[in-house]
């Protein structure tokens, strides 16, 4: 028997006084026990804050968006041995790479987007300065540091690696050190893939604990720095949630539960078009992968009346093909549930589904793997005639491979039903026509925290309606649990506090490491384009002579582009124009002139331009007006051993010394 181990203040703590028994799904047999009631729950509190935390938040999120890229490569390498110990949770091979592979790919991307999204800093800049009086002496900027706390992460049984992964991957890129909590029924796989994490040497101290067995009282003694969030059933998150010292100190609690995940068969998706096909297909695999223990499971199923018999029997059809068995046979398309339990929750919650609607397909005292010792069950199609007046098929979260299948009369009807799950995580609708996706995009988003859509056209790379994917939220409100995960860089917020940052742009420029307009400008030395990347400093400014732009040079550029529009050309058409006084130069005119003035032409540092943001031209400029330039070094970001990336704030004035034009340039420099 395994002893499934918990990792504690920097130490396994082997099962003790309290620990539970666990039983392989497939045999019934006890296979493990996990849990220790003198877990120090308390020291492992501090732990995490007091080292985790510290060496966390001493690092920039490139830093820990490269660390999360190296563990989950260290991860995939050892997959193997991940997915030998999940055999016994009941699933097959095709279910661990979700799990597996899943939350492995979940932590790259959110390595890569580390990299891309969020600066190579310790403080992440929420939105644009806010100019808040009158002449920008006084500005405000949203920031986000790292909370001080540990983020307690309590998960379900259904999936021990993704589960943990997709949650953990934001926390520690954020900079909070985690604790995990998985489910006691398979705690024993999270427990590898935690050994594999600290044994790979690329986590700090403090940074990853877990908690095998039960979790103690460690929620009394979470406070404001703390996140806790909660993946499982309704009844515990509420239980969790309604904790006094979680209510007293408001700390962060987010909840993924129950969830009557809904499909819809557009009705423009008749029998014979691909999209009937897809549909078909997709509900089939969301039924059986996982045995349908997947919290984005499809668990209710909405056709048109026209179709129900249709896609009753083109649905059966394809559900009497899975084998059902050991999962470790190749053979095998569906495993068993994760317990006993389990099995017996199903199956209660698939009579009480049954009081109001037909079984039309599975049963589950009449199949193959029927008189194993096992948790199998078969995959249960239901039909319900009224959908109007049930409310168990609209409620009741079977959680294995059931599902209802419900007639709706026209989209509006459609719209209802879909809504009658009183917030899911995510509905599908497969439709070829956008005024249907239109209008359930507008009539149902507000109820489910995903909507995919799918058809003909996307279904070769759509990524499946029970598939998460990190850039995109995860989560759903009303009984879905009210919370949101992933959605890239917004998931990393979760794990940070805002703070609204009031002061003048040379505080705001010092807090937030980007040089703010109005901020000290650093005139004095020798042209920036000269200067390797590491003498550059934020605010280091260049001043151009300036030039007169003549009619000449207007026609001339016109000619040479073939930009021969009115407003250049035809001193009437553009005066006839609000926006112009006559003929104007062009734009890309005025920011060639620019590069031409702010350019240092000999070889040196500056190794590429690589783009331009937030062009905007302010003022028109006519023959006879002249341009200057200003460049700022506004933020820089390394990017590899050779070369950074500076970001330049560029303005261009006239005579007048009126801004004319705007932008953000890019080049890369040698270091
Ligand atoms: P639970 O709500 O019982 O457990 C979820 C997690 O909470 C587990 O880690 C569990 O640990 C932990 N937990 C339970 N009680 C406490 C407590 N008092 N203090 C701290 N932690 C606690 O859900 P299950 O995983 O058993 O699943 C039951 C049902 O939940 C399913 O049948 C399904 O309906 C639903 N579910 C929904 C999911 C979704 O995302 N929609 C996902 C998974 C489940 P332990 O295992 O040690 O008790």
């Amino acid at each position: 028997m395994q002893h499934v181990h918990s990792f504690a203040a920097g130490q396994w703590v082997a099962p003790g006084a309290g620990a539970r028994s666990i039983a392989s799904a497939i045999t019934g047999d006890v296979i493990a026990d996990a849990g220790n009631d003198a877990l120090d729950v308390q020291a492992m509190l501090a732990y995490g804050r007091d080292v985790g935390g510290l060496a966390l938040r001493a690092m920039t999120f490139h830093d820990r968006a490269r660390m999360l890229k190296a563990l989950a490569l260290y991860l995939r390498e050892h997959r193997p041995a991940l997915y030998d110990v999940s055999y016994d949770t009941g699933a097959t091979k095709s279910d661990h790479q979700i799990d597996v592979d899943g939350g492995i790919g979940t932590m790259l991307v959110y390595a890569s987007k580390g990299r891309r999204d969020l600066p190579d800093a310790h403080v992440y800049l929420d939105g644009v300065p806010e100019q808040l009086g009158r002449s920008g002496a006084f500005m405000g900027q949203h920031i986000c540091t790292p909370l001080q706390g540990v983020a307690v992460h309590i998960n379900a049984f259904n999936f021990p690696v993704w589960g943990m992964l997709e949650k953990l991957a934001p926390t520690l890129l954020a900079g909070l050190p985690a604790i995990i909590k998985p489910a006691t029924a398979t705690c024993y796989v999270t427990e590898k893939c935690v050994r594999l994490m600290l044994d790979s040497g690329l986590l700090p101290d403090g940074a990853l604990q877990l908690v095998s067995g039960g979790l103690g009282d460690m929620l009394d003694h979470v406070d404001c720095q703390d996140v806790v969030t909660f993946t499982g059933s309704a009844d515990t998150a509420l239980k969790l949630r309604s904790n006094a010292n979680i209510l007293s100190n408001s700390v962060r609690f987010t909840a993924e539960q129950d969830s009557l995940n809904a499909s819809l068969l557009g009705p423009d998706a008749v029998p014979g078009t691909p999209e009937f096909d897809l549909f078909v297909k997709e509900v089939q695999r969301e039924m059986t992968a996982k045995a349908g223990q997947k919290c984005t499971a499809i668990r209710r199923i909405m056709v048109p009346q026209a179709h129900e018999q249709a896609v009753i029997e083109a649905i059966s059809a394809r559900l009497a093909k899975v084998t059902i068995g050991d999962p470790r046979d190749a053979a095998t398309g569906m495993g068993a549930l994760v317990s006993g339990a389990q099995k017996r929750d199903v199956l209660d919650k698939a009579a009480a589904i049954g009081a109001e609607a037909t079984r039309v397909f599975g049963d589950p005292d009449d199949f193959a793997m029927a008189d194993s010792k096992g948790a199998f069950v078969p995959p249960m199609l239901f039909h319900c005639a009224d959908p109007d007046s049930a409310t168990r098929v609209h409620d009741t979260e079977a959680f294995g491979p059931v599902s209802t299948v419900m007639g709706y009369r026209d989209l509006d009807h459609a719209i209802a039903l879909l809504n009658r799950g009183q917030g899911s995580l995510v509905a599908s609708v497969i439709t070829h026509d956008g005024d249907v996706a239109r209008a359930v995009a507008m009539g149902a988003g507000a109820f489910h925290g995903r909507l995919y859509f799918n058809n003909r056209d996307s279904m070769a790379e759509a990524t499946g309606h029970g598939a998460p994917l990190p850039h995109m939220v995860h989560g759903g409100p009303g009984r879905a649990g009210g919370g949101e995960e992933l959605g890239g860089s917004r998931a990393v917020m979760h794990y940070m506090q805002r703070t609204a940052i009031q002061g003048s742009p040379d505080i705001l420029t010092s807090v937030g490491n980007r040089w703010v307009p109005g901020a000290t400008e650093h005139a004095d030395k020798p042209h920036p384009f000269t200067r390797v990347y590491g003498d550059l400093e934020l605010g280091d400014t260049f001043n151009s002579p300036s030039r007169e732009i003549t009619l000449d040079d207007i026609e001339t550029f016109a000619h040479f582009t073939g930009d021969t529009f009115y407003a250049h050309m035809d001193d009437a058409a553009a005066k006839a124009n609000p926006f112009f006084p006559g003929r104007v130069a062009h734009g890309y005119l005025l920011l060639s002139f620019a590069a031409g003035l702010f350019v240092q032409p000999d070889p040196g540092p500056v190794l590429a331009n690589t783009g331009l943001d937030n062009l905007r031209f302010m003022k028109p400029v006519q023959a006879g007006d002249s341009i200057k330039v200003r460049l700022s070094v506004k933020v820089k970001t390394p990017r590899n051993e050779e070369y950074g990336e500076v970001r330049w704030h560029v303005t261009l004035t006239n005579q007048d010394d009126e801004q004319v034009a705007e932008y953000e340039l890019l080049t890369m420099n040698a270091f």
